[in-house]
C-alpha cells in the first residue's frame, strides 16, 4: 500500500557567487549553516530598511564560493532526482538578484563541461539510474516552458523557425476542479535516453536565446521551467508511479533607472518585478497558513509564474530553493533581502504524496491478455472434442461390431 501523505517544509540552500572582492561584512558558519551580515550602524541606516546592524540567517546548507557544480548537484538535486524515480514530485528553483548565479546553478555555464548545471546533471542521473533498475520500466518525457511578460511560451516548439518570442507557440494554463494546474499547447517529448533529453534541453535553450531581444542578451528576462516527467512501474505490475521534476530558473529582480531605458526594457522589468512580488505574496500567505493563521485564499492566480509553481509552493511536491547571492559590498542589501525571503520560504509546508495508481490501460491490457489465453485454452479443449466429434464410418462399424 502507498504510504500516506507526508508534510514537508521547503529546504533552502544558500549559494555564494565567487567574486573578485567579497565584502568583509559577511561571515559564514558552515557547521551551523548560518550566514551573518555585520553592518556598522552608520552604514546600516542607508543600506537596509531598518537600523539593525546584525543579520543572521540559517539555511539547510551553505554552498560557499568554492563549491563546484558537482557538489551543488549532489547536495541540492540528487535527493529530488531519486524522489522523482520513486514517484514523488520535486521542484528546485533558484532565486536571487540578477547576475547572482541562478542560470549558472540551474542550467550551467556554457563553456566548460564541468560547469554543467542541475538540469543536465539531473538528466544524466535519471538515465543512469534507469539503466541500473532492470526490474522496472520507465518512460521519460520533457517539457520546457518560458514565461515572459506574464505569457507562457513552449520552448520545445520544433515545428517552426524561431526568430522572435512571438514565433513560439503560446501556452495557456488551466485549473481543474481539484485545483491541479494543466497546460494547453505545451509539448511533451519522449526522451529514450540521455542524449535525446539533452538535445531537447539544447533546443529549448537555443530557442530561448534566439527569442531574447538582442539588447538584453546578457541577462535573462524570463522565467523558465524545465520539467522531467517520469513514469515507472515494476515489470509485470499494473501500479504506475508518475512524477514531475521541475527545474526552475527565475528571472531576477530588475533595477530600473529612471532615465535612459527604452519601453521594452521597462515593460519587461515591470512584469518580472510584479511576478516576483506576487511570488512573495504567495509565500507570505503560505507561511502564515503554516503558522496557523486563517489564510483561506492563497493568491496564486495573480501571475502565470505563481500558477505554474502552485504545486511546488504548498502542494504535492518536495521543493528546494537555492538562494543565490553576490557577496560584493555594493550588493549587500539585495543579498540580505534574498536571505530574508528564503527564511519565509522555509516555513511553507507542502503535503507530499506518493503518486502511485493502478493504470487502467495496463490492467485492461493484462486482463485482455489473460482472456485471450483462457479463450485459447477453451478452444483447444473444445477443439479436441470436436476432432473426436462426428464418428468416422470406420469407427461406427467397429462400434457396431462390439455391440452384442
Ligand atoms: P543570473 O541568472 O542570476 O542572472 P548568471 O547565472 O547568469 O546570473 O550568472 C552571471 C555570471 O556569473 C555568468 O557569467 C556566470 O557564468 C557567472 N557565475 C555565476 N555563478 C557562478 C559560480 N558559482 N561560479 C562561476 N561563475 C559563476
Ligand atoms: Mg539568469
Amino acid at each position: 500500500m502507498a504510504p500516506g501523505p507526508e508534510v514537508s517544509g521547503i529546504d533552502i540552500y544558500l549559494r555564494i557567487k565567487p567574486v573578485q572582492r567579497a565584502s568583509t561584512r559577511l561571515a559564514f558558519d558552515t557547521t551551523e549553516n548560518k550566514i551573518k551580515f555585520v553592518i556598522p550602524r552608520n552604514e546600516a541606516a542607508g543600506l537596509v530598511t531598518n537600523r539593525r546592524g546584525h543579520f543572521e540567517f540559517r539555511f539547510n546548507g551553505i554552498l560557499t564560493a568554492e563549491a563546484k557544480q558537482d557538489e551543488v548537484f549532489e547536495r541540492v538535486a540528487r535527493p529530488a532526482v531519486m524522489g522523482a524515480m520513486s514517484g514523488y514530485n520535486g521542484t528546485i528553483f533558484a532565486y536571487g538578484q540578477t547576475g547572482s548565479g541562478k542560470t549558472f546553478t540551474i542550467t550551467g555555464g556554457p563553456e566548460r563541461y564541468v560547469d554543467r548545471g542541475i538540469i543536465p546533471r539531473s538528466i544524466s542521473a535519471i538515465f543512469s539510474e534507469i539503466s541500473k533498475r532492470a526490474d522496472q520500466q520507465f518512460t521519460v518525457h520533457i517539457s520546457y516552458l518560458e514565461i515572459y511578460n506574464n505569457e507562457g511560451y513552449d520552448l520545445l516548439d520544433a515545428e517552426r523557425e524561431i526568430k522572435a518570442m512571438e514565433d513560439l507557440q503560446q501556452v495557456h494554463l488551466g485549473e481543474a476542479d481539484d485545483g491541479t494546474v494543466s497546460y494547453r499547447n505545451l509539448s511533451m517529448y519522449r526522451a529514450n535516453n540521455e542524449e535525446e533529453a539533452l538535445n531537447l534541453l539544447f533546443l529549448g535553450d537555443t530557442n530561448r536565446t534566439i527569442s531574447e531581444t538582442p539588447m538584453n542578451m546578457a541577462s535573462s528576462r524570463s522565467h523558465c521551467i524545465f520539467t522531467i516527467h517520469v513514469e515507472g512501474r515494476k515489470v509485470g505490475e499494473d501500479l504506475v508511479r508518475r512524477s514531475k521534476l521541475n527545474l526552475v530558473d527565475l528571472a531576477g529582480y530588475q533595477r530600473v533607472p529612471k532615465k535612459g531605458v527604452d519601453r521594452t526594457t521597462h515593460r519587461e522589468a515591470k512584469y518580472i518585478n510584479l511576478s516576483l512580488h506576487y511570488l512573495k505574496q504567495v509565500i507570505i500567505a503560505r507561511q502564515e497558513k503554516a503558522m496557523g493563521m486563517n489564510r483561506p485564499h492563497i493568491p496564486y492566480r495573480n501571475s502565470m509564474m505563481t500558477m505554474a509553481l502552485k504545486d511546488s509552493l504548498g502542494g504535492n511536491c518536495r521543493t528546494t530553493m537555492v538562494a543565490t547571492v553576490n557577496s560584493a559590498q555594493d550588493q549587500l542589501d539585495e543579498s540580505i533581502s534574498t536571505c530574508r525571503f528564503a527564511q519565509r520560504v522555509a516555513m511553507v509546508r507542502n503535503t507530499v504524496l506518493l503518486n502511485e495508481e493502478l493504470d487502467p490501460s495496463l490492467m485492461i491490457r493484462r486482463l485482455k491478455q489473460e482472456v485471450r489465453e483462457l479463450k485459447e485454452e477453451i478452444r483447444l479443449l473444445k477443439g479436441e472434442e470436436e476432432e473426436r466429434g462426428p464418428l468416422t464410418p470406420d469407427e461406427i462399424t467397429r462400434l457396431q461390431g462390439t455391440r452384442c
